[in-house]
């Protein structure tokens, strides 16, 4: 059990039917006592009355103490359903601090939850991801993440490691007797071993993609109708809207979804070749953008600028992304004679972003390139130092297997000792204070 006992408010903050405020430690039963003036049975729900020092009644609110070890944390918790109005919450805080409870830090719960054992590093990380998703399909993978599929996996492995630099050692320690064990038996544990880690990977960087949501980035010269797709797109998707801070021109992200995927939709700079100084920075922006994009939105707005795409693209030294360019003509409402014969042109999609003529279907299309590409394997949420640690892993084997059958023994199980620890990295077993405050300090505050 934790030493001091910690408090937060575990609901957003705002006007709601009710809001929640979490206690864990080794005083929450007394604080609670102090605050409620009740006796709390285990996993009862108690109606109480909050009163400050003054015996004055800020609250009536239902009380439930979940004991440790049975409970989120591991330690006592006890959570306390105020009506939800901030100023309640923030009182009822206070008396809890009053009492000898500190504020909560971020993730500071889940935090205990680990340090406690009820649940490993990569799981801890699923609760983030889970309360972060987007999308229905982000909460689906976070709660595979949570319910143990990333960790099964990365522990089968592990085991398989684990066996492995047993039976190296004994061939090390009896060496007269394992001639082939090199030759054979090892070489052939390490190639199933790393065809195993491959795998796990490419399903990690799935899983990584639905986290990060997928980008999908507007492109082109300025005027042609970029931020006026991205408003008609985000409207009619509820988006969040994010103004990221910097220049006086500076990409936009919107959060969208389709087909319950997660996608950011970034609108970026105009790109133009005679370009001025202010502009060249937002156009690096754009590249840098468009260079971690999963699809570009090329946006024209004439038909000059449509029969000569491949051109401009080489003059914005844009050729290199041409697989991921998705060809856009804006402005369709300008030409309606002549939109019949472009639309027998198979390479691009027509919008107008002032009529909403053709969002729709360019949104069905995105979703077909990206939720094909995706489908694959997407069985759990993982994070980029997940997919770190396990190509890690797969370094110091694939380190053996270059080596192999000349190699020194101790080097080898070296190597092997090496690629077990790096799993262990992912499940929080072998991790420093560090990464553990950077991983616990993303968290909201009261999870
Ligand atoms: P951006 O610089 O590429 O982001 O372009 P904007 O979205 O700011 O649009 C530039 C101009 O084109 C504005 O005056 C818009 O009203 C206009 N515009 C954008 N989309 C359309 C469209 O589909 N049809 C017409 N006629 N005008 C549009």
């Amino acid at each position: 059990m934790q030493n001091d006992t910690i408090v937060a408010i575990s609901t957003p903050s705002g006007r709601s039917g009710i809001g929640v405020i979490r206690l864990s430690g080794q005083n929450a039963k007394s604080i609670a006592f102090g605050v409620t003036g009740k006796k709390l049975q285990v996993k009862v729900p108690k109606l109480c009355s909050i009163k400050d020092e003054n015996k004055q009644t800020i609250d009536e609110a239902i009380v439930v103490l979940y004991q440790a070890p049975k409970s989120y944390t591991g330690d006592d918790l006890i959570e306390i359903q105020c009506h939800g109005n901030p100023v309640i919450l923030n009182e009822v805080m206070s008396l809890c601090c009053k009492r000898g409870a500190r504020p909560a830090n971020p993730g500071e719960f889940t935090e205990r939850a680990f340090r406690n054992g009820k649940m490993t590093l990569e799981k801890a990380e699923a609760v983030a991801d889970l309360i972060n998703s987007q999308s229905l399909r982000a909460v689906k993978s976070a709660q595979r993440s949570l319910s143990g599929s990333f960790s099964t996996r990365v522990n089968q492995i592990s085991a398989q490691l684990k066996n492995s630099l047993v039976e190296l050692e004994a061939a090390i320690d009896f060496s007269d007797e394992t001639e082939n064990y090199f030759e054979s038996s090892l070489n052939e544990q390490i190639k199933n071993q790393r065809k195993a880690l491959k795998k796990l990977i490419t399903v990690a960087k799935n899983g990584n993609k639905l986290s990060m949501g997928l980008q999908v980035v507007l492109a082109g010269k300025p005027n042609v109708g970029k931020s006026s797709l991205l408003n008609i797109i985000s409207s009619s998707n509820r988006a969040i809207v994010n103004q990221q801070p910097g220049t006086t021109r500076d990409t936009i992200e919107v959060s969208i979804e389709i087909k319950g995927n997660p996608i950011k939709l970034i609108d970026t700079a105009g790109i133009r070749e005679d370009a001025d100084e202010i502009e060249r920075e937002g156009i690096a922006r754009t590249k840098d953008a468009i260079h971690f994009s999963d699809v570009v939105l090329f946006v024209v707005d004439n038909q000059r600028d449509l029969n000569n795409y491949q051109n401009l693209l080489s003059k914005l030294e844009l050729t290199k992304y041409e697989s991921k360019i998705f060809l856009i003509l804006n402005k369709i409402d300008r030409l309606k004679d002549r939109i019949d014969i472009l639309r027998t042109q198979q390479n691009f999609t027509g919008v107008s972003a002032m009529t909403g003529d053709g969002v729709e279907s360019l949104m069905e299309k995105i979703g077909s390139i990206l939720i094909a590409e995706d489908e694959a394997e997407t069985e759990f949420m993982a994070r980029s130092r997940h997919i770190v640690a396990l190509e890690c892993a797969l370094e110091e084997l694939s380190n053996i297997s270059s080596s192999l059958p000349f190699a020194n023994p101790e080097l080898l199980s070296e190597h092997y000792k090496s690629s077990i620890k790096y799993l262990s990295r992912i499940t929080g077993e072998y991790c420093t204070e560090d990464l553990l405050g950077d991983i616990f300090s993303k968290f909201c505050i009261g999870k």
